[in-house]
């Protein structure tokens, strides 16, 4: 058996090579390659692809789970083997069967539809016409459908996409969670419209961006980023990305006139980097060095950004340093003035812009439309309208055109349906964390104000980087926190917090 599952970690080897030289090339593709490089680099990609599916679905593997004992029912194969090769079993068992089960020609036919559709997506967003990508968005959905079909799912075809972001979850258990968390988010934010406004207009002076990189780096070494094991540049969209196991690198955006789009990025990012930092040696370089599903990779980011990098004690350490670099722009803004400007709460109709209150109403819109999508309930053609008046239902305010409203994501463009329920529960994940975290560290908010990040990133490594993928999102959850998730949490740290910043 040793030799099985010496055979079948090989095989898993050359995979995550393969996968850690396509993000290398996605990597240079979002940052340095010069322009008329696309056309070559997609033909790369599209080889890169191809590799990892063919080993993936090695005729062999079967034989070799078979070997090891792992059935559809027993995928974590024999007892005798080692919890951590268990779970290795399980997961790459999981791969296997779902890439299997999807035909080579569907894989196919979804990229090159993702290309194309992409590309009108883009177009339409900028004409801001819905219509110019509704026919590509229709092929998408069809073949998105087909995916679904041939994955197989108990409920519902939601499902089968679901679990390739999030795994094990399904669209039940997300409706159970959204719906709750809707009714008090919808409260939530009612309260705060009808108090006073809180100032942000000094975060809206100009920032000259070298002394915000300058600032941003020494935060992103506080927080424990090891630069010798990464580095930060510059891309239109954040994103973090592992092209090796000591090599995770992250990118950030600055926009001088506008404070919080680069630090509260590289804070957000550099959460999901030592996440993939933070996985220990036995794993590292395997399958299972990997974020355990997309919402708990999620839940790193933002409880560095939102739950830490967002809470007064932080700038009771940060905010002299920060006046230091900005002694202008912030000269007679007091801690507590700031505080309160940088977790202002305003309804938006951009996703990306949204504040911690409004953000999970911005998903679970999402999240129905595309359940009444893949149904065929909402035809695409009603999608425009039936995107506004959710909009006006959960934020009270209304989209004057496509661009700001429909067509402001890229994920359907290129068949990500059943991803955005992912931030939302790594809010929710996040939250829950931190008050287990809490409680085990004691006064939180005096470590926050000593500047103490190390001793964060040490609970976060020993609860939940070390592991990688060895534990599912689920059984994480409730190894670490004592109970299943819920939105209990991530409500009542909202509660609380916005009831001191806006006294309603
Ligand atoms: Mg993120």
């Amino acid at each position: 058996m040793e030799q099985t599952l010496s055979r079948l970690k090989a095989i898993d080897r050359e995979i995550q090579l393969l996968t850690h030289t396509s993000a290398l090339l996605g990597w240079d593709q979002e940052t340095y390659m010069p322009s008329r490089a696309i056309k070559e680099r997609a033909e790369q990609q599209s080889l890169l692809a191809g590799l990892i599916h063919d080993r993936l679905i090695n005729p062999d593997i079967e034989g070799l789970f078979a070997a090891c004992g792992v059935t559809d029912e027993n995928p974590k194969g024999h007892e005798s083997l080692s919890e951590q090769d268990r779970a290795f079993l399980r997961l790459f068992h999981r791969h296997y069967t779902r890439e299997s089960k999807i035909p080579k020609e569907l894989v196919v036919e979804l990229s090159r539809q993702a290309s194309l559709s992409q590309a009108k997506w883009i177009e339409a967003r900028s004409k801001s016409d819905f219509a110019i990508f509704s026919p590509y968005l229709k092929k998408i959905l069809d073949l998105t459908r087909q995916k679904a079909e041939k994955i197989g799912y108990k409920d519902h075809p939601y499902d089968a996409l679901l679990d390739e972001f999030e795994p094990w979850m399904t669209s039940r258990e997300v409706s159970e969670v959204f719906s709750d968390l809707k009714k008090r988010l919808q409260t939530l934010v009612r309260k705060i419209a009808a108090s006073k406004q809180v100032d942000e207009s000094f975060l809206l002076k100009d920032f000259p961006v070298d002394e915000q990189d300058e600032f941003g780096r020494a935060v992103l070494k506080d927080m424990g980023y090891d630069f010798e094991r990464g580095r930060m540049d510059i891309s239109a969209h954040p994103f973090t990305t592992g092209p090796g196991a000591d090599d995770i690198r992250i990118t950030t955006r600055y926009q001088a006139d506008f404070f919080k789009t680069g630090l509260f990025g590289i804070i957000h990012e550099c959460g999901h980097a030592l996440y993939e930092l933070g996985f220990k040696d036995e794993i590292k370089g395997t399958l299972l060095a990997s974020g355990t599903s997309l919402g708990l990779h999620e839940s790193q980011s933002r409880t560095w950004e939102n739950l830490i990098g967002r809470s007064l004690s932080f700038w009771k350490h940060y905010y002299p340093k920060l006046k230091t670099s900005f002694p202008e722009q912030l000269k007679d803004i007091s801690l507590e003035e700031f505080y309160r400007g940088v977790n202002r709460v305003e309804p938006t109709m951009i996703r990306v812009e949204a504040d911690e209150v409004t953000y999970s109403l911005h998903i679970i819109l999402r999240f129905e439309l595309e359940l009444a999508l893949l149904t065929g309930e909402l035809k695409v053609d009603d999608l425009p309208e039936a995107w506004n008046a959710k909009m006006e239902e959960f934020l009270g305010i209304c989209p004057e055109n496509d661009a700001e409203g429909v067509l402001q994501d890229i994920h359907w463009s290129f068949g990500a349906i059943g991803y955005f329920p992912t931030y939302s529960l790594g809010n929710l994940y996040g939250a829950q964390f931190y008050r287990t975290m809490k409680r085990d560290l004691g006064d939180i908010d005096d470590i926050l104000a000593k500047g103490n990040l190390g001793s964060i990133l040490s609970w976060l490594r020993k609860n939940i980087h070390q592991h990688g993928s060895i534990y599912t999102a689920r059984e994480l959850c409730e190894k670490v926190t004592g109970e299943p998730l819920s939105a209990d949490y991530f409500i009542s740290y909202l509660e609380e917090k916005y009831q001191g910043i806006y006294h309603y």
